[in-house]
Parts: C-alpha cells; sequence; structure tokens
C-alpha cells in the first residue's frame, strides 16, 4: 500500500460536514452514518477473538460497534508489533468511494489503485467504506503506531515491512 512521505494533505475537498467519534486510541471521521454501518459490516474484528464474523456486525448500534472493533485491531496491531507506549489519536477517515477516489486522483493522480493510506504529517488514515477489511485497517494503523512510537520514524521500507507484518499476523 503507498505510504506518501510527501506534504499533500488531502482533507476539506467537500463541504459535506463530517461528525467525529472519539475511541481511546482513535477519532474515526466520517460524512454519514451509512459510511458507518458500512464500514462496521466490512471490518471482522472484535475483542479477544479473531477469524469468525463478530458478534457485533448486523448491529443496531454501528458506533458503539466501530468503537470496539478499531480499538481491539489498535490493540492487536500494538501487541503485534510490542509496540504499547501512548500515542496519540490517530484520525481515522471515512469517505463514501465518489470521494475517496476524487481525494486519490488529487493526491496520487488518476492511474492510481491505492486502497488506503496514512499520513504521517497530520496522523490520519484514509480510507474507503466501499472498500475495507480489517488487514487493511490494521497495516494502516500499524505504520501510525511505528512512526509514533519510535523516536527516529524508520526508513519507508522497513515502516512498510512491519506494517505488512500486522496485517498478516491480525489473527495469529
Ligand atoms: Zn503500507
Amino acid at each position: 500500500m503507498w505510504c506518501p512521505q510527501g506534504t499533500a494533505h488531502g482533507e476539506a475537498l467537500s463541504k459535506v460536514s463530517r461528525q467525529s467519534i472519539e475511541t481511546r486510541h482513535t477519532i474515526v471521521q466520517y460524512e454519514s452514518l451509512k459510511d458507518i454501518k458500512r464500514f462496521d459490516s466490512k471490518i471482522d474484528y472484535s475483542p479477544g477473538e479473531g477469524g469468525f464474523k463478530s458478534l457485533f456486525s448486523g448491529t443496531k448500534y454501528p458506533i458503539d460497534s466501530i468503537k470496539k472493533k478499531v480499538d481491539a485491531v489498535f490493540e492487536r496491531a500494538q501487541e503485534i508489533l510490542d509496540m504499547r507506549g501512548r500515542v496519540k489519536k490517530v484520525v481515522i477517515n471515512i469517505y463514501p468511494k465518489k470521494h475517496f477516489y476524487e481525494i486519490r486522483n488529487r493526491l496520487a493522480g488518476k492511474k492510481s489503485r491505492i486502497r488506503s493510506w496514512y499520513i504521517f504529517e497530520n496522523n490520519t488514515i484514509y480510507i474507503n467504506a466501499h472498500d475495507i477489511h480489517e488487514g487493511i485497517l490494521a497495516h494502516e494503523i500499524a505504520h501510525a503506531i511505528v512512526n509514533h512510537y519510535m523516536t527516529v520514524r524508520p526508513p519507508s521500507a522497513t515502516a512498510e515491512i512491519l506494517a505488512r507484518y500486522v496485517d498478516k499476523h491480525l489473527y495469529f
């Protein structure tokens, strides 16, 4: 996955007002509850379990569900990396696909096929609500943890290896 080190920031393209949910480790920002429901249905992960459909999925309370799942993935990533120090809350920006593609085109060009990314400068993960799973989420969260846990930011190739290690080992 593409993890830009550059200065381009991808926010504030649309006038749609965004809402946010604060979790223990993150701030999830979104446009509509529909996107939160979609995101929730695609993240198959819950605290203390792995590999089977979460008890929270399909819940009437997608916000509660998302809070639990996002923090569970975050804590699992910390555990895998063995980097448990306190880090600044990472922002997770969830977009409906149209807006996601608009931002991606602007930041990475129209040929880009990247599915998600993390920008260090604003400590923000960018996610397409229509194309996400727990592995992608864990991968981007790992980037945030690695970059903020280490006093000196690791080279991007090293950070990428660590992030891939996390998304591959989410369940075991
Ligand atoms: Zn990556």
